[in-house]
């Protein structure tokens, strides 16, 4: 992945002095090691760093300061082994700028029924502790996620372990720059938003470049550095015949590499996490870049066609949630409708015109040049492959004005005849709960053609992200009733017009 920092998660553990020094060397001592397992339970992908027992007011605020102002702290992990009063946390959750999440855990896990006693009792206190902790988290309505169950479970493990690629996610956008190469289609509605609320909502600046300035850069690349990188195409993929070195149409090849050379200087040298381009916009280039922005999105960066933002940032969190693996940009692009009444069996075709991520090809990607009917410029370069079988998500981030509202599709992903005329990266999934229920419930909702689709991610890690973001989240699955969730999307618009204020 490229620029990424690997951040590190801190566990706090909530107690008080009532207990006395003996008792809460004991308390640390569990706490340490409750650390230490989830660390090394191999299910985070981040450090889990023990970082203190907290027993006092001052404590807890230098503590929440020290987690805001260090980058290398991508969040906490709280868990009140014994009491810790709530009110002690007002001052440190009030300056806390990282996510949190509340580990409802206990350190013994059976009662020993014919030995308990109230030293026990004291020791064991998380069922009455973390119910105060969530009383004042509740009180002042910050997100978290609240994880329950013996930290030795795997299932417990696993939750965490989402939670804290939510959070590298998160870190990894604060101060991320987005780079815009020309405008957002002309018209297109979904693809605009506010750039202002979204970087007050999500950390990211997101700014425009002249064409001009990347053609420059795509000039400035050297034959040898073409050459480098023709080689390295012959050696990943199915290289179409025509497009070998003295074939016919060599040329649109290393035109495409010239693209895809100038395109990651330009992104390097800038310290940008992703992009967009425009066919609209493409003044000086040869090619619609298509070859170029499918090998950026497999090192990691985010993409948005058509001037998409959005969804190039939303790309980035999930490619980094997701460790870069089986996570690309997408487009709902055509539909099969099965003549059964049920619509059981109709599918949805994705694609793009060329910009599909090979992180999520079934096999080895074939390379090809194919005429593309749209943007008047020569025929691009492309990668062509299949996308695998198996559950999969849609996640599309929509500009409601005012606020923004994540929307996520749980699929399954289906084999499909083959397309031999269909020169573009392909994947063909159903929807849960179906396919009629699912696209309305998706239209009612305002979510795009675009998205961002992932076989790595499940609907709790976008869920896990809402609740960082503070943003309103939708899903349908395989429990979607419309007539719910058109209620759902009523009552939000007043939840969050309140929580929220004038704030975006
Ligand atoms: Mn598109």
């Amino acid at each position: 992945m490229q620029q990424l920092a690997t951040p590190e998660i801190w566990f706090v553990c909530g107690s008080q002095h009532l207990y006395g020094p003996g008792p809460l060397e004991e308390v640390a001592r569990n706490a340490r090691e409750v650390a230490e397992t989830l660390d090394a339970s191999g299910q985070l992908p981040l450090r889990l760093v023990y970082k203190a027992l907290l027993t006092t007011p001052e404590e807890i605020r230098a503590l929440c300061l020290e987690a805001s102002r260090d980058p290398n702290c991508a969040g906490l992990v709280v868990w009140m082994h014994t009491f810790s009063p709530s009110r002690m946390w007002i001052g440190g959750l009030s300056v806390l700028s990282k996510p949190f999440c509340h580990l409802h855990t206990q350190y013994n896990r059976e009662l020993p029924w014919a030995d308990i006693d109230m030293d026990f009792m004291n020791l064991n206190q998380a069922a009455h502790g973390d119910r105060e902790a969530g009383f004042m988290h509740t009180r002042m309505r910050l997100g978290r996620k609240v994880v329950v169950g013996h930290w030795t479970d795997a299932v417990v493990q696993a939750q965490l372990g989402a939670w804290a690629r939510v959070a590298h996610a998160w870190s990894d956008l604060q101060g991320a720059k987005f780079a815009r190469f020309g405008d957002n289609m002309r018209y297109v509605g979904v693809t605009e938003g506010d750039k202002v609320a979204a970087e007050i909502r999500f950390g990211v600046a997101v700014n425009g470049y002249g064409v001009g300035d990347l053609v420059e850069r795509v000039d400035a690349v050297s034959d040898a550095e073409v050459e480098g990188l023709i080689d390295e195409y012959e050696s990943s993929y199915e290289v179409a015949d025509g497009l070998h070195k003295g074939q016919e149409r060599h040329g649109s090849l290393r035109d495409g590499a010239r693209i895809e050379l100038g395109m990651r200087a330009f992104l390097e040298e800038g310290g940008f996490k992703g992009f967009t381009t425009t066919f609209e916009n493409l003044h000086g280039l040869k090619q619609l870049p298509g070859l170029a922005v499918q090998r950026l999105m497999a090192d990691g960066y985010g993409f948005g066609g058509e001037g998409d933002w959005k969804t190039a940032v939303l790309l980035r969190a999930l490619k980094v949630m997701a460790g870069g693996e089986r996570t690309s940009f997408m487009e709902d692009y055509t539909y099969h409708m099965s003549p059964s009444p049920s619509s059981s069996q109709s599918q949805v075709l994705g694609s793009h015109m060329l910009e599909v991520c090979p992180t999520i090809a079934a096999g080895k990607p074939r390379l090809e040049v194919h005429p593309l009917g749209i943007g008047g410029k020569e025929d691009p370069v492309r990668l062509v492959f299949d996308a695998p079988t198996g559950p999969a998500i849609n996640a599309s981030l929509i500009d409601l004005g005012g606020r923004f509202r994540l929307i996520v599709n749980e699929v399954e992903a289906v084999p499909h005849p083959d397309l031999p005329k269909l020169p573009v990266a392909r994947a063909v999934w159903e929807c849960k709960p179906d396919f009629k229920t699912a696209l309305a419930a998706w239209i009612y909702a305002g979510g795009a053609h675009h998205t961002v689709y992932s076989y790595a991610l499940k609907s709790e890690y976008m869920e896990d992200f809402a609740e960082v973001a503070g943003i309103e989240l939708v899903v349908i699955d395989e429990h979607t009733r419309l007539r719910e969730l058109k209620n759902e999307l009523r009552q939000n618009d007043l939840t969050y017009t309140l929580a929220q204020g004038l704030r975006n």
